[in-house]
């Protein structure tokens, strides 16, 4: 009988209750680490190895035997063995019938193959009860403990008793096992760790657009336009006077669109004066990145926030300030004071400053440990009603910003209107629907639909000509 009792691995063990027997197949990165956390709980741990005497800095306390002397001594058995060599299983499947063998494998790429990893498990060992487990787990967060972010298992298998066996042993571990149905599930479950950031792709292209396109605007309107014509180089505005601009363009454009898609699906259930046909794909994916798009705009508001702060400090506004006041002494000439524009620009940053908290506001709220502790009636106050006054404010700002320049005839450069005025257009569009939404007599028939009213419902067309099923 080859058998090695392993005892180099450092880490200590400290169990005090015994939960029995789990054998690991596979001494790798993984094997390893979830033997340790077993041992650790309680459990006595046997790996199975194609070479046991080679094996090395197993946890101490763990057995290590050949695959099949270690099959024989539980009735569970992780695989820690990547499906390229799951092949020597064929050989072992009349031992492991009846086994529980969990798959924790995950691939390189998403879809890598026809079938789940799990399902392939189940192929090759037709007799054993396969479950799909650990998979979302590292070796790493693991073996240092640092599960606080991926304490989910997701869980799944044909067979249920094996199924409730594989969750006890995850809430052993002190895990958090969620039941995801058959091993149907188990290609969902597998491409889970190789997504990347799903619900945040669409706001940053978008983000990253937004940028991209107003930078190149103001900079035709305050580079290029100067250069071509007056031979000016305005080329330092690029560092912070242009980004200053883009990132509140950018921000209040999208927060405005985490409101647009609710009204978009609001004039689409009026159009269609029912709420249960599902909304197009495009409208569902938008509402479900609602959330990231308003934490995209609030890093942008941030960014203004702090660019607006170093103005003061800037060569170029200093020189300006210095260049005026001597101007002035040198003519003997003061400017009058302008109450009109005292008013604008104290408004301009009130608005912007209390926008920017209210901003604050909902990005905080919409945090889970936040957003946890509100009820349902509270989170949707402050995200809708917070949300659009959020807007309402940092329209004005905008507005108040453009002030007298609306009417002045330096607004049009090369035909192009400011960057701030094409700014407005997302969110004014976005107030616009929704204060003609929220009137009573369109209010009160989405409302109804809302709660379950349709216009061209069969059930009340029949209860109209007195068929009712009822
Ligand atoms: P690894 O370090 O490469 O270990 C794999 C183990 O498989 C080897 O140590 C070997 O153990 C065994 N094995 C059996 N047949 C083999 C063969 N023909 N060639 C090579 N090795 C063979 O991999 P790992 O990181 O532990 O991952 C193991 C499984 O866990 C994979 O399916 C992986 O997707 C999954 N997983 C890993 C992590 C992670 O953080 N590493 C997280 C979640 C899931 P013996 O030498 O003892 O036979």
């Amino acid at each position: 009988m080859e058998k090695t009792c392993a005892d180099e691995f450092p880490l200590t063990v400290d169990s005090s209750e015994k939960q029995g027997v789990v054998c690991i197949f596979g001494t790798g990165d993984f094997g390893k680490s979830l033997g340790l956390k077993m041992l650790q709980c309680g459990y006595s741990v046997v790996f199975g190895s194609r070479n046991p005497q080679v094996s090395s800095l197993l946890p101490r306390g763990a057995e290590v035997l050949c695959y099949s002397e270690a099959a024989s001594r539980s009735d569970v058995i992780v695989l820690a063995v990547h499906r390229e060599h799951y092949d020597f299983l064929a050989e072992l499947a009349d031992s492991l019938k009846g086994r529980v063998l969990i798959d924790v494998s995950n691939n390189q790429k998403m879809n890598q193959y026809p079938e789940s990893n799990a399902e392939y498990l189940a192929q090759l060992v037709p007799g054993a009860h396969v479950v799909k487990a650990f998979n979302t787990i590292s070796a790493w967060a693991l073996q240092s403990g640092t599960l606080d972010a991926s304490r989910q298992v997701f869980v799944c298998g044909n067979d249920s008793k094996a199924k409730d066996r594989v969750m006890d042993i995850a809430r052993t571990l002190g895990l958090t096992p969620l039941d995801q149905g058959s091993l149907v599930a188990a290609k969902e479950i597998e491409n889970y760790p190789l997504q990347l950031f799903p619900m945040w792709r669409f706001p940053f292209y978008l983000s990253s657009g937004l940028c991209v396109f107003f930078f190149v605007y103001c900079a035709i309107r305050e580079v290029i336009y100067p250069y071509v014509t007056g031979k000016t180089d305005s080329t330092y505005r690029l560092v912070v006077s242009i980004p200053n601009r883009v990132f509140p363009i950018t921000a209040l454009t999208l927060l405005a669109l985490v409101y647009l898609p609710g009204i978009l699906a609001a004039i689409l259930q009026l159009y269609r004066g029912t709420k249960y046909r599902r909304f197009p794909n495009w409208l569902d994916h938008w509402m479900l990145c609602r959330k990231q798009l308003g934490l995209v705009a609030l890093g942008f508001a941030f960014l203004h926030a702090i660019y607006t702060l170093v103005i003061p400090i800037r060569y170029y506004v200093r020189w300006r300030l210095r260049n005026a006041t001597i101007t002035q002494a040198l003519t003997n000439k003061d400017s009058p004071f302008s109450s009109s524009t005292a008013w604008l620009s104290d408004s301009y940053l009130a608005l912007g400053i209390l926008g920017f908290f209210l901003f604050l506001l909902l990005g905080i709220t919409s945090l889970p440990s936040v957003s946890n502790m509100v009820n349902w009636r509270e989170f949707r106050f402050v995200q809708s009603k917070l949300g659009y006054l959020t807007l309402v404010l940092c329209t004005a700002h905008t507005l108040v910003y453009g002030g007298k320049r609306f009417l002045s005839p330096s607004i049009l450069i090369w035909s192009l209107p400011s960057a701030y005025i094409l700014a407005l257009i997302i969110p004014c569009t976005v107030l616009v629907m929704k204060f003609i939404l929220i009137m009573p007599c369109i209010d009160k028939t989405l409302t109804r639909i809302r709660q379950g009213w349709e216009r061209k419902s069969k059930y009340a067309q029949s209860t109209l000509n007195g068929k009712s099923d009822i």
